[in-house]
């Protein structure tokens, strides 16, 4: 049985001072929660001051991005194992912000996941269509691209289950539109049958595939139940404490 992951992504939002009062408030709401593995992503400059403030509780944290390379001349960049320095032991790695306002790729996606993997971070791989893509009926298709070339090159067999794989439709996320818990399952199931084409089915059955776009209290419960989400990826409504609880106590596999 796959333990749900729900992971917060809060982008360029928070402060040092909002993210740690965040994180030392957070943590004793969701303590009780050991059947859901929990996460954080606030950006680089909070990292370590969220990392120290959820020290010995139930919550990891997460970089929102890295660079592929250990060290060099690249400015503005960070690495993995200047993530994991920082307390990370997770990061996400091509969101579609990434790859629409940065110019990512997925071949710089399949670096990112192979130097993430090797420093023992936890790649949190998105993928996701979007909305020309999914109106032309590409959705599948696209999904197989990214995974063929962003994801099959960097991930041996003996790392599936290390993999997060998060999908997330580009037309939902931060707008408000969510996938419906069909649509959801039938792009879940799609990568599901990838991984396990690739990876052969007991790897594939371990890895976490996790949703992402306009996820709130109210859908969360639709979208985790159904056989191939394992929990979610949440923006916007991360950023309200009540909220992400509520997102994951919902998430857990035995509430009604
Ligand atoms: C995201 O940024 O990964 C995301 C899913 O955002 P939102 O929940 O705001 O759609």
């Amino acid at each position: 049985m796959r333990i749900p992951f729900v992971a917060a992504n809060w982008k360029m939002f928070k402060t040092v001072q909002e993210a740690f009062l965040y994180a030392k408030e957070f943590a004793p709401v969701v303590k009780d929660i050991t059947d859901v593995e929990i996460v954080l992503a606030p950006p680089f400059t909070a990292l370590h001051t969220v990392a120290e403030a959820l020290r010995n509780t139930n919550v990891g944290v997460a970089g929102q991005n890295m660079h592929f390379e250990r060290e060099g001349a690249f400015t503005g960049e960070t690495s993995a194992g200047m993530l994991v320095e920082a307390g990370a032991g997770y990061v996400i790695i091509g969101h579609s912000e990434r790859r629409t306002l940065f110019g990512e790729t997925d071949a710089t996606v399949a670096k990112k996941i192979a130097a993430a993997l090797s420093a023992d971070l936890v790649p949190i791989a998105c993928i996701g269509e979007t909305l020309a893509e999914r109106e032309r009926g590409d959705t599948l298709a696209v999904l197989d691209r990214q995974i063929h070339d962003g994801l099959a090159p960097a991930v041996d067999p003996a790392d599936v289950s290390k993999l997060v794989v998060a999908y997330e439709p580009v037309w939902a996320i931060g707008t408000g539109r969510t996938a419906t818990a069909e649509q959801a399952q039938e792009a879940h199931a799609h990568i599901r049958r990838r991984l396990r084409d690739q990876y052969g089915e007991e790897a594939a059955a371990t890895c976490r595939v996790i949703y992402g776009g306009s996820v709130k209290p109210a859908n969360t419960r639709e979208l985790v139940t159904q056989p191939d989400v394992d929990g979610a990826l949440v923006g916007g409504a991360s950023l309200d404490l009540n909220a992400f609880a509520e997102i994951v106590a919902r998430s857990r596999r035995d509430t009604v």
